[in-house]
């Protein structure tokens, strides 16, 4: 699909991203062209241009909608550079030439000036290597063309202005040159630094949010999640459960397998549930050997029939390498968290359900 085109303040402030800041920087000189070519009919009327002019006036208009045909069609996309800013600059400065050679002797000067504005289009894609072909290239053409109107002018100036017109051109697109290339350095290591910071920002967010042994939510973050989804569920009215876990005889598990298999056991759990419970149940460790189920539009029906699901599975799956032939179960507290109550206090509920089902016997359920 054909890119969507920023709108002309995104495009001024450089914020259109991927294909779209060429064809918005191609619509720019597009304008340039234009009014390139509406200063150079005011030019021949001025009789500033030999007649033979007007013959570079389509190449301003038919090049630069090429060029953006090509990229706006998706044709460029095989390019190595989509946005064909290599050819497009020297098109421009052939053309730019062109009207050069066409110009009467007093107005030539200012027609180059149009050359350090290429290599400012040029900044965002040109590397130092293409500027200086860029500039190779411009520079031959530019000493051909006066080289042909030294022989054909009325009133040729002599050799030497042409070289110190020459020399003015080296020095300014030198410069140019030099000023883009700080310009993309600079821009580099500023996207370069964005992203930096934006990955830094991911681990931070990773490290603050979740549980380092587990990789479930942390505490701190469930709190977050619990508060964000009772406000939802007053506004929306939909039921919403939560379990308090914890595993049975952990402490059994810690003596006989030392504190790495305890570690491997919550870990073995971790992964279990998160296999058994639904995409938007949310489970957290909750501190030591205990978790804390976040169930979201779930009825207490709903939540006894997961949490069923997730012991069965616990009871069925292998256990893991590190603690051979040993069964890890849970026993849980399920409530259904209800107007007026504070999240808290439906905590406080689960966990008294939890206590029942511990002293019910434990691997069970029990609802508040
Ligand atoms: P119950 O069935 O009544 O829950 O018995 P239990 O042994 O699981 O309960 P208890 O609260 O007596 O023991 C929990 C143990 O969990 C005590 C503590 O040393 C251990 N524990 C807490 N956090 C961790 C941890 O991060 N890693 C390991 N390996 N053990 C932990
Ligand atoms: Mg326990
Ligand atoms: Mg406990």
């Amino acid at each position: 699909m054909p890119p969507r085109f920023p709108s002309c303040k995104k495009l001024l402030l450089g914020q259109a991203p991927d294909m779209r800041r060429p064809l918005a920087l191609m619509l720019l000189g597009q304008l340039i062209y234009l009014a390139n070519a509406v200063l150079l009919q005011w030019g021949i009327e001025l009789n500033l241009f030999r007649a033979g002019v007007v013959w570079t006036t389509p190449w301003m208009v038919v090049g630069p909608i090429m060029f953006y045909a090509l990229a706006r069609s998706g044709w460029s996309a095989r390019l190595k550079d989509p946005s064909m800013v290599m050819a497009q600059s020297l098109y421009s400065a052939l053309l730019t030439v062109l009207v050069y050679a066409f110009a009467h002797q007093e107005v030539r000067g200012f027609i180059l000036c149009i050359l350090p504005l290429i290599i400012m289009f040029g900044q965002f894609n040109l590397n130092g290597p293409q500027f200086a072909m860029f500039t190779g290239c411009t520079m031959a053409v530019l000493s051909t063309a006066m080289l042909v109107l030294s022989r054909y002018d009325e009133a040729p100036r002599g050799l030497s202005a042409d070289l110190l017109e020459l020399v003015y051109v080296a020095l300014i697109l030198g410069t140019s040159t030099s000023m883009a290339l700080i310009g993309s350095n600079i821009r580099r290591k500023l996207v370069s630094s964005r992203m930096e910071l934006a990955e830094a920002l991911a681990r931070v967010h990773a490290l603050a949010t979740t549980d380092e042994l587990t990789g479930l939510a942390n505490r701190r973050h469930m709190q977050d999640l619990l508060a964000e989804e009772a406000k939802r569920r007053r506004r929306l009215g939909q039921p919403l459960c939560i379990a308090v876990l914890d595993l049975d005889h952990f402490k059994r598990i810690n003596d006989d397998h030392g504190h790495q298999g305890g570690d491997e056991a919550l870990r073995h759990f971790a992964r279990t549930a998160r296999e058994a419970l639904r995409e938007i149940d949310v489970l957290a460790r909750w501190g030591g050997e205990e978790f804390l189920l976040m169930m979201p539009a779930t009825t207490a029906e709903q939540a006894l029939t997961g949490l069923e699901r997730l012991r069965q599975r616990l009871a069925e799956v292998p256990s893991p390498d590190a603690l051979p032939g040993v069964r890890i179960t849970c026993s849980a507290g399920v409530a259904l968290h209800e107007a007026p109550a504070t999240i808290e206090q439906t905590i406080d509920r689960a966990d008294q359900a939890l206590y029942r089902a511990k002293a019910e016997g434990r691997d069970r359920t029990s609802l508040a």
